[in-house]
């Protein structure tokens, strides 16, 4: 088993950063394929506590190689940012253990502007934008007007390059959302401060991977939010910009032809969705703000309070199907242990019909959820490391979930630090 994807199955905030930083020990590279500064994967190690936006979280492993591959938005402030707080901890990052792909394309800080002056446009009808350029970033790549890092070896052509994107992206902030206009000094200075330290990471990583494929080495793909939220197969249009599953993950990597031997896909115990979009097994009021309080459940970009929900196994069961899951890593099952009873949503009522089939996105705002009551186990499991240890209803809990997606179980997550893991 050499390649691996940690991926979400439902809409991000599943606990992938756990999970990546666990398994990160049995691979030599962890790749970052898409996705930017939008959201965070939260670890928590030796070093401290971390909520990763861009570094892979492989960043904490000593001999690993993290790469940020051309899939990515990248951003170069956030980058820096992160980078010197994670720095701050006491992590060594250097060109020996952090590159990013020269094929990569820049967030340009027009993009962050951008994203805020639309979602003031739509005002009541917004779709819930982190307003980290994201959108705005990935709509220019796909028309080709963003600048590649590469290009930072090349300054003559960078400023040509760079004036004619100016020129072009200023008619847009003046005209539509009357804005004040971008100058070549501002992008100058932007370059000096935010790209030139860049500059040493900045390698043709595709020739990289290969090398190391080449050579046995194992490769660990590393996703960002969920399947539900991908810009194909998710609630459209209260999707993210990019692909988080797992078939993209060779292309968005730089080595395209990357074989995935194993796809986890990490699943919460219940589910929490941020922002809009609908929600069908969404928990309102008290019970909901319980669940909410019990996992900690708020944001760890924008702090929001995330929106809380039983398990869908309608959502879950797509999720698995659409990321290719070969397994699953179910995590926060030791949040659930106050509950007497607990809620799981099995099908949705869509038209008076029932359905176990995740409907197309505007029918999803019809659907309700079926919802069944299952027994609690009570008990504080957080200290159980064997499937067999743990309470009956807590492992007839998993086995529910394995029998509802049919996909194996192989890891049940009974807390946030690294070692509060049960494997099977
Ligand atoms: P990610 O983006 O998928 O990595 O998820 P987030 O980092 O946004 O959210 C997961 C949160 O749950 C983080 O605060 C983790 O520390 C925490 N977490 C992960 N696994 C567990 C678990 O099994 N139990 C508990 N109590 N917390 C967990």
């Amino acid at each position: 088993m050499k390649n691996c994807a940690i991926v979400g199955i439902n809409w991000g905030d599943e606990g992938k950063g756990r999970m990546v930083d666990l398994l990160t020990e049995d691979y030599d590279v962890v790749v970052r394929y898409q996705g930017g500064g939008n959201a965070g994967h939260t670890v928590i190690n030796e070093f401290g506590k971390f909520a990763l936006h861009l570094l892979p979280s492989g960043i904490f492993r000593k001999g690993t190689m993290n790469i940020l591959g051309n899939g990515v938005a990248l951003d170069p402030e956030n980058l820096l940012r992160e980078i010197r707080q994670v720095r701050e901890k006491g992590v060594e990052i250097t060109p020996e253990n952090l590159m990013i792909s020269e094929r990569a394309s820049l967030l340009l800080p027009w993009h962050r502007e951008l994203d805020g002056l639309e979602e003031k446009r739509l005002a009541g009808k917004k779709f819930g934008s982190t307003k980290q350029g994201i959108a705005p970033f990935y709509s220019d790549k796909a028309a080709k007007k963003t600048v590649l890092a590469g290009e930072l070896f090349y300054p003559e052509e960078l400023r040509e390059h760079l004036s004619d994107l100016l020129e072009w992206k200023n008619l847009t902030l003046e005209k539509v959302y009357s804005a004040r206009p971008y100058t070549m000094i501002y992008l100058e200075q932007w370059l000096k401060d935010y790209c030139e330290p860049l500059m040493p990471f900045i390698k043709n990583t595709s020739a990289w991977l290969r090398d190391a494929d080449n050579a046995g080495r194992k490769i660990l793909f590393e996703a960002q939010l969920g399947a539900l939220r991908d810009l194909d197969y998710g609630i459209h249009p209260y999707t993210t910009s990019s692909n988080p599953i797992a078939a993209y993950a060779p292309v968005g990597s730089g080595y395209p032809k990357a074989k995935l031997d194993r796809v986890i896909g990490v699943v919460k115990a219940y589910s929490t969705c941020v922002g809009e979009g609908p929600f069908v097994s969404e928990i309102f009021g008290e019970e909901g703000d319980a669940l909410r309080e019990a996992g900690q459940e708020y944001g760890a970009k924008t702090g929001r309070p995330r929106r809380v929900g039983a398990l869908d196994l309608v959502a879950t069961r797509y999720g698995v199907e659409m990321q290719g899951a070969t397994e699953i890593a179910l995590t926060k099952l030791d949040v659930l242990s106050y509950l007497d009873e607990i809620p799981v949503c099995t099908k949705y009522l869509v038209d008076g019909k029932e359905t176990e089939d995740f409907p197309f996105p505007t029918a999803l705002k019809n659907a309700k959820p079926v919802l069944v009551t299952v027994p609690g186990w009570h008990q504080d499991i957080s200290g159980v490391r064997r499937f067999e240890d743990l309470p009956k209803a807590a492992q007839d809990y998993v086995l529910m979930i394995e029998k509802g997606t049919g996909c194996f179980v192989k890891y049940v997550s009974v807390g946030p630090e690294r070692e509060s893991i049960i494997e099977r």
